[in-house]
């Protein structure tokens, strides 16, 4: 893209330091440089900064100066304007099942980026698969609908469900036991699931210059709606932002995970995580939808303005909140609630001890990102996850409902229209347990030491 392009672009989703102040819709334009939440930790702060320095160039190079190309994908040629129902095989085989998916593509009439979303790397998540399959069925997609190819620029691919034989299953892995979101870029000639990211990752990944992979907590826990993204990757730190919600986690995922290899071959990835494993949360899919929306606007893809949160908490680290006895658990402070130092979280009562009962309590104030679901407990499971708000507390509490929980937003129709300026950066610092937000969880597959959601 060119400078200006790259400009405008930041300028509509780029962060800037927050004012009380109601400014008014057309006020001038500014081209500020992107800053940074200052009470993020300054060694994460000055790596996000240096990331932030280099061009936000992506690896794939196009420009709106010149007309619009057929588009080609899977061997196919897309015309400009055109919606396909392409079918892509899992793996290249002559006999034997293929496993084939289905990969909508929708090619517009004027250059853009290319966009590819994800769901269902994970066969039980099914929140990024109802996300997606509503996107690309007959409410959103076609002629005068959000999703117009004839109005698009760019083009966007989305593939509902991409662990087909998992999601068959109702499971997590691939066949072969191993999780695909852990063997990218793949290999040509290794096992099964290696194979397929190999495939996924050489026709799907590499021609895409952004990529939102839609994903939902591991059994016996849930999210509230979050992103996740390596922030010191200049193109996914701006579309974290234009995602539109309050949660984004500064990580860089896991070793193998789509989102940590297209990030080094500087491609942009954002991971969305909302709801449980096996469930439909029809707010963390109401959530997803949002916020591929706004990404698509603040891309200028799609014609409307982005909605932005009330703020937004950039967090580099999160706490434990753990049992200290065994039992059965009862969850008293949901995902999503803002806690005191010293509440009471949950009770663990003994089945074989009826007379009595555990009480665990909060270590510190702030927003339960996740808690568990599973009612079986030992001493030393974590029940809950909590970023430990110190700055801007009466700004979250603002945004609670009458329980008590953090109101996403997405979740309540679209939000007041704000400028990113009025957007309130609040850092929580602190460090991620075993490398990554989920790791303390422990995993449900004894061969996989590091099970994370994501
Ligand atoms: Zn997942």
């Amino acid at each position: 893209m060119t400078d200006t392009e790259e400009e405008n672009i930041v300028d509509s989703i780029a962060p800037k330091e927050s004012t009380n102040k109601i400014v008014p819709r057309l006020k001038k334009r500014r081209f500020g440089p992107l800053k940074v939440a200052n009470q993020i930790p300054k060694s994460r702060r000055l790596e996000i900064e240096k990331g932030l320095e280099k061009s936000s160039q992506l690896k794939n190079k196009w420009t709106r100066k010149v007309g619009v190309k057929t588009h080609s994908f899977l061997r196919k040629r897309i015309k400009p304007g055109e919606i396909r129902n392409l079918t892509f095989n899992l793996l290249d085989v002559k006999i034997g099942d293929s496993w084939p998916i289905n990969v909508t593509v929708l090619h517009g009439v004027r250059p853009g980026p290319v966009v590819t979303l994800l769901g269902g790397i994970h066969g039980d998540e099914l929140v990024g698969p109802l996300a997606l399959t509503y996107l690309s069925g007959p409410n959103f997609l076609g002629e005068g609908n959000a999703l117009d190819p004839s109005i698009l620029s760019g083009t966007i691919r989305i593939v509902s469900i991409v662990n087909l034989p998992g999601y068959r299953r109702q499971s997590r892995y691939f066949p072969d036991g191993r999780d695909l979101n852990r063997f990218f870029p793949g290999v040509l000639d290794s096992n099964t699931t290696s194979r397929v990211a190999h495939r996924i990752w050489s026709n799907i990944i590499t021609g895409s210059d952004y990529i939102i992979d839609l994903h939902a907590a591991a059994k016996g826990r849930t999210n509230i709606p979050q992103i996740r993204v390596n922030l010191a990757h200049s193109p996914s730190n701006l579309t974290a932002r234009s995602f539109g919600i309050e949660t984004i986690l500064d990580t860089q995922g896991p070793r193998g995970s789509l989102r940590r290899t297209a990030n080094k071959e500087n491609i942009a990835c954002i991971t969305y995580e909302g709801g449980g494993s096996d469930e439909a949360d029809p707010e963390s899919v109401q959530v997803a939808m949002y916020g591929i929306l706004n990404v698509l606007r603040s891309l200028r893809m799609i014609p409307g303005y982005p909605s932005r949160p009330r703020f937004r908490l950039l967090a580099t680290g999160s706490d434990w909140i753990r049992s200290d006895q065994g039992g059965l658990l009862d969850v008293l402070a949901p995902a999503g609630s803002y806690v005191e130092e010293g509440e009471i979280v949950a009770t663990v009562t003994d089945p074989q001890n009826p007379s009595q009962s555990h009480e665990i309590i909060s270590p510190k104030q702030g927003l339960l990102i996740s808690t568990a679901t599973s009612p079986f407990v030992t001493s030393g499971t974590p029940i809950g996850n909590l970023l430990s708000v110190k700055r801007g507390v009466n700004t979250l509490i603002e945004r609670l409902d009458d329980e008590g929980c953090l109101i996403i937003s997405g979740s309540d129709g679209d939000p007041p229209w704000r400028e990113d300026d009025e957007v309130e950066d609040i850092s929580v610092s602190g460090e991620w347990s075993g490398g990554s937000p989920d790791a303390e969880w422990g995993s449900d597959d004894k061969t996989n030491q590091e099970e994370e959601d994501c």
